[in-house]
């Protein structure tokens, strides 16, 4: 076998991966970085984030505006943004992991955040204002709370293309359409070095350190049916193919100890005609079109059966997105329909449903007929979800407005209005697996830990196939936030 040498192997050229190479180049080290895509496709679920918010904890406007140094002062005095402290972050990513997160884990995430933040803008990536996650109040602009308030310029495929520029101006080498297979050990069960395989074959880069940062396994359907169970190996997944667990598998087979939530998903609710694979978009050569329905809040939500399954007002959807697409999974044909009346056509129009074919009908009844749902049932529904609906507060998308039902199951909890004002429009939807919470244990070095809790000796992992951070729920914003704050942190300490 061919032989290589460098200081650090980065596996994988998503932002956790270009970050923990930014990080170990550095710190001095000889980087070398592999992208198991053809450079076409790199960029993994990264490329697809097409919001590419970073959650971060913040004390207002006065700790954002260094990082938006191109926008004016009069555009930041038509802004309106509460303090986002770590106390805010840490309580939500515990309220959202049912407490299950690990305490040092979130608290490195939460603590990191902004200084990451602020170390990506010094390593040349730009950040706008998420303008989409606000909501206009004449010339103002609110952001509810704990809403992400910056996402990187052109969204994910930006960050990929910011963070190549950057790291290939400093010299560190990508080698793209190549794979890691095995990891290879010392004497003393430390890496020795990385086995990787192009179109040429198999080689071996002797190193010191090895940030593994290549995503999880939801790409992987065997994996899937193996650890998520019945149906999910026929899913949806909303970005890359190639996240196949292959990092997780190669840690696993020297030791490392599985950790986290195996069974636990990032599933979202996404148009229902998109594809298998690349499902952020109705059709990923052309990038207007994404495919997530996040504006279920605003009506209600029923499956096949004309029947509601969850509490479509529980929270703000930034808190929820990540868990729904798993119910719709649930459900009959793994479809649902989301059902608005005209009253909030503009709140729903503002969620950019880019290339949906709603189903518009002037009656419940022919709406049903028109999506095959039982008429009695879905007509039904909505009586008895409009006769429970209480009017005694004023309806407000801003925040958390109580406006809830009373004495149906399930409830709706906030932003309830009755559906009764022609015309009625539906969209059909689907889950889309965005990512797999479960992974490899690390310690907050971003160390993989063995099946003794010992670190591995040169072997760290970044990003999507870490453990414990997400377990049922999610956040939004926080996986590229993770993947930042564990590169930052994995590449380092993986120079030594
Ligand atoms: C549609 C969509 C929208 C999203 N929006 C947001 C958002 O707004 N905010 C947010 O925080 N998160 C968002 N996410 C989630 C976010 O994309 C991920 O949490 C994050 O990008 C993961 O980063 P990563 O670097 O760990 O993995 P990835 O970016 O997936 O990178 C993994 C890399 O590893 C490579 N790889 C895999 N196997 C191998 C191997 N054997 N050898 C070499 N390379 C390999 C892949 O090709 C890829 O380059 C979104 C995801 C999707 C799909």
């Amino acid at each position: 076998m061919k032989t290589d040498k460098c200081d650090v192997v980065v596996v994988g050229f998503g932002n956790a991966a270009q970050a923990a190479a930014y990080s170990a180049h550095g710190a001095g080290a000889k980087v070398v970085v592999l992208e198991k895509a053809p450079e076409r496709k790199r960029g993994g679920n990264t490329w697809f984030s097409s919001g590419a918010q970073f959650r971060h904890a913040h004390d207002g406007l006065a700790d954002e505006k260094p990082l938006l140094p191109h926008i004016s002062d009069d555009e930041f005095e038509k802004i309106d943004l509460d303090p986002y402290t770590k106390d805010d972050f840490y309580s939500d990513m515990m309220r959202v992991t049912r407490g299950k997160a690990v305490p040092e884990l979130v608290e490195l995430l939460v603590n990191e955040s902004h200084p990451t933040v602020e170390w990506m803008r010094g390593a040349g990536i730009q950040w706008e204002i998420l303008y989409t996650g606000s909501v206009p109040e004449g010339d103002r602009f609110r952001w509810h709370h704990g809403q992400s308030f910056i996402h990187s310029k052109d969204g994910g495929a930006g960050l990929v293309r910011m963070w190549q520029r950057i790291l290939e101006d400093s010299g560190v080498e990508i080698r793209f359409d190549t794979a890691a297979v095995r990891l290879t050990i010392d004497d003393k069960g430390g890496i020795g070095g990385i086995v990787t395989q192009d179109s040429e074959g198999l080689m071996e880069i002797q190193c010191n350190g090895v940030v593994l940062a290549c995503g999880g396994f939801q790409a992987n359907p065997a994996m899937r049916r193996q650890f998520l169970g019945e149906g999910w190996d026929l899913g949806k997944v909303r970005g890359t193919k190639f996240n196949t667990g292959d990092g997780i598998q190669m840690a696993l087979d020297i030791g490392a100890q599985p950790f986290g939530h195996w069974g636990g998903t990032h599933t979202t609710p996404i148009d229902a005609n998109a594809g298998e694979y690349e499902a952020g978009f109705l059709d990923p050569a052309n990038l207007r079109n994404r495919t997530h329905r996040y504006a279920w809040s605003l009506g209600i939500m029923v499956n096949a059966e004309g029947l509601r399954f969850i509490d479509e007002g529980e929270d703000f959807h930034a808190y929820t997105y990540a868990k729904t697409g798993a119910e719709i999974v649930k459900q009959t044909g793994s479809v649902a329909y989301q059902i608005f009346d005209a009253k909030v056509e503009e709140a729903v129009n503002r969620h950019r449903y880019h290339g949906a074919i709603p189903i518009v009908a002037d009656t419940i009844r022919e709406l049903a007929e028109m999506l095959e749902i039982n008429a009695d049932v879905l007509a039904g529904t909505v009586d008895r979800f409009n006769d429970a609906v209480r009017e005694d507060r004023p309806f407000d998308e801003a925040i958390r407005d109580g406006r809830a039902t009373e004495g149906i199951y399930p409830p709706k909890s906030n932003w309830c209005q009755k559906i009764d004002t022609p015309p009625f429009t539906s969209y059909a939807v689907a889950g889309g697996l965005t990512f797999t919470y479960g992974g490899l244990r690390v310690d907050t070095n971003c160390q993989v830990i063995n099946k003794q809790d010992r670190p591995i000796g040169g072997l760290f992992a970044a990003g999507e196939l870490t453990g414990g951070f997400f377990y049922y729920n999610y956040p939004s914003g926080s996986g590229l936030m993770r993947g930042a704050v564990t590169g930052r942190i994995g590449g380092r300490n993986a120079a030594g």
